[in-house]
């Protein structure tokens, strides 16, 4: 903060300095510039004043030489010619576009005017003290100025003799006004003084210059003047000016009239033998313009000053802010750089425990494969006993079938021996069916899953398990649907879980009265269910929540390993399916089986 104030003084001072070194110069070129154009409005006025000279100069000798004017002079009661002639001038004047035409006689008399109608008119007035009179009185044409006697109007006065023959009868004088020409020089800012041989400002742009002495007068002059009448000597005070040097080839001057203003002055001759004009022009305005220009350029350089700054102090920040957010990026990449680094670490983790997993579930299903094997072999066992006793049976009716054939063919009685035999082949026959069923129901890892017709699959269940049922005492009754219902499943691992269901619903019915399992196959419209009501004792409440776990059983060792209503769930689950048990309020437990419907090919093609 300290700091910058100290830079700001000290640009403001090198700012000032800068200003008053340079401000010289530039005044230097406003004043010559100034200089140069007051040279021209010199050179104007000096013109003007020539032409407007040169212009009239011969027209009084022109005008003097018409003999009208001898006439009138040579007569002595010129009575009757004065009006006309007075008349002629007053034309003649008009259209000269001058003052006064007027003529005198050799005394200074004027006897003709062009003005003879105007109250003031020169009529009857001597002029012989003024020099243009005197000199034409000698032959020689003039040009003189005065301040009119008569009309108190400054005029040009030129003059030329009448002759008759050689011989001056009188003079002929023109006043041309001179306010005309100062009428072009208003307006300006510069102001403009035509001065006499005497110094007296006779034309001037300021009314208050006018017939004011450039210089105090000295006695010889005011004399002259007041013999000539030329101005009214108490008019004729001193204007005051006193000159200086303002730079080099710069001239200044003070006026002090009514009050006291600077000029830069320029001056020069006109042809008029002794007569000078001056052109001055206010130095005050002038160095004002000097000063806005160096004012401007001091702005301007102050402002490219603080623009500089700006773009400084914005550069410094964008830096700063560059910085920043490097500074940033590198703090998040190296979060980002940790991020990952955890995120590595975890995934590793995850991806062992994937793995992990993995082998786990693998070892999972191992077992479970082992156990289902191991629940077939413990369904396999419970069977061979009842199975045994279904083939011994119908072995021991083919013994004694065979038997009674020999003894009939003995005898011959063959129509008995072929009885015996077809009896025998039908003993064989059934024997087949159930060697049939029991290797369909050890055969079945690998199995597709696809529509399987329920009613049959269940049908074949039931006629596997009869032998088993019929030892137990148990009656199965199922009405198989009509049309055939599909389900997706395997037709073997199904009737595994059916068989299973049968063989628990027989054990858990071996000291009930009604020895009954009520199978019946629904189709919900999405699912198929197959539900197997016994007449047991049902299930006890903690028995609900544990049957479809492995190794739940309530039966002695050796009788039930608790694996065949897991396997069943198992299964059930690989078909998509659903395996739930509630007790009947009637008594006796009821196990649904729930399928996936499977859209049988007609009902598909509809
Ligand atoms: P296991 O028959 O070898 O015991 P399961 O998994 O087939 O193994 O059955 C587990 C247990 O569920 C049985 O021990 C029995 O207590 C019970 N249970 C199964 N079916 C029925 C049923 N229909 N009624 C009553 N209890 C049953």
């Amino acid at each position: 903060m300290r700091i910058s104030v100290v830079y700001v003084l000290a640009a403001l001072l090198a700012l000032a300095l800068g200003i008053g070194l340079i401000f010289p110069r530039v005044e230097g070129v406003f004043l010559q510039r100034e200089q140069d154009a007051a040279e021209d409005t010199r050179r104007l006025v000096i013109e003007a004043i020539d032409q407007t000279i040169g212009r009239y100069e011969p027209l009084p000798q022109l005008v003097a030489d018409d003999p009208v004017f001898q006439d009138l002079l040579r007569q002595s009661d010129n009575s009757g010619l004065v009006p006309f002639i007075n008349e002629k001038l007053r034309l003649l004047a008009q259209s000269l576009g001058v003052s006064d035409i007027y003529i005198m006689d050799k005394s200074g008399l004027t006897i003709a005017t062009s003005n003879y109608r105007r109250e003031d008119s020169f009529f009857g007035k001597n002029f012989a003290y003024r020099p243009y009179f005197q000199i034409p009185l000698e032959g020689e044409t003039t040009l003189f100025h005065a301040l009119g006697t008569t009309s108190g109007e400054r005029g040009f006065f030129f003059s030329a003799p009448i002759l008759d023959g050689i011989e001056v009868v009188g003079v002929l004088a023109i006043k041309v006004p001179v306010d005309r020409i100062e009428t072009a020089w208003t307006g300006s800012e510069r102001e403009i003084i035509v001065a006499d041989p005497n110094g007296v400002a006779f034309l001037s742009s300021r009314p208050e210059y006018r017939m004011r002495a450039l210089a105090p007068l000295n006695d010889g002059q005011r004399k002259e003047i007041a013999m000539t009448r030329q101005y009214p000597l108490d008019l004729v005070a001193p204007l005051n000016l006193s000159a200086s040097v303002i730079s080099s080839g710069v001239v200044g001057v003070t006026v002090s009239a009514a009050e006291e203003t600077r000029f830069l002055s320029i001056s020069g001759p006109l042809d008029l033998a002794g007569w000078h004009a001056i052109v001055l022009t206010p130095f005050v305005p002038i160095r004002m313009r000097a000063l806005a220009a160096v004012g401007v350029l001091a702005l301007a350089i102050t402002a490219l000053a603080l623009v500089g700054l700006l773009i400084y102090q914005r550069r410094a920040s964008l830096l700063d802010r560059m910085r920043f957010e490097q500074e940033q990026r590198v703090i998040l990449e190296d979060t980002v750089k940790a991020r990952t680094a955890d995120l590595d670490a975890t995934n590793a983790s995850l991806l062992m425990e994937v793995a992990e997993r993995k082998s786990t579930e693998e070892r999972l299903r191992k077992s479970q494969n082992e156990l289902i094997q191991a629940g077939k072999l413990a369904a396999l066992g419970k069977m061979s006993a009842a199975l045994s006793h279904e083939i011994n049976q119908p072995l021991g009716a083919v013994k004694s079938y065979a038997y009674n054939a020999s003894r009939f063919l003995e005898r011959g009685q063959t129509t008995e021996v072929a009885e015996n035999i077809s009896l025998i082949s039908e003993m064989a026959d059934r024997m087949v069916r159930i060697s049939n069923h029991l290797r369909g129901f050890a055969r079945q890892p690998g199995e597709k899953l696809r529509a399987i017709p329920i009613g049959d699959v269940v049908q074949k269940a039931i006629d596997l398990s009869t032998p088993q049922m019929r030892s137990s005492g148990v009656t199965v009754t199922f009405d198989p649907p009509q049309p055939e219902i599909f389900g997706i499943g395997g037709a073997l691992r199904l009737q595994q879980v059916i068989v299973n269901l049968l063989t628990n619903a027989a054990d858990a019915m071996a000291d009930a009265p009604v020895k009954t399992v009520e199978i019946d196959v629904q189709d919900t419209g999405d699912a198929i269910r197959i539900n197997l009501r016994d007449h047991g004792p049902g299930l006890a409440p903690e028995a609900m929540e544990q049957v479809f776990d492995a190794f739940y059983t309530t039966k002695e060792a050796g009788v039930g390993m608790g694996l065949g209503l897991s396997i069943s769930f198992n299964i059930v689950e690989d078909f998509g399916g659903s395996m739930s048990v509630v007790n009947h309020p009637d008594g006796g437990a009821v196990f649904t089986v729930t399928l996936n419907r499977a859209v049988p090919m007609q009902e598909a093609a509809e």
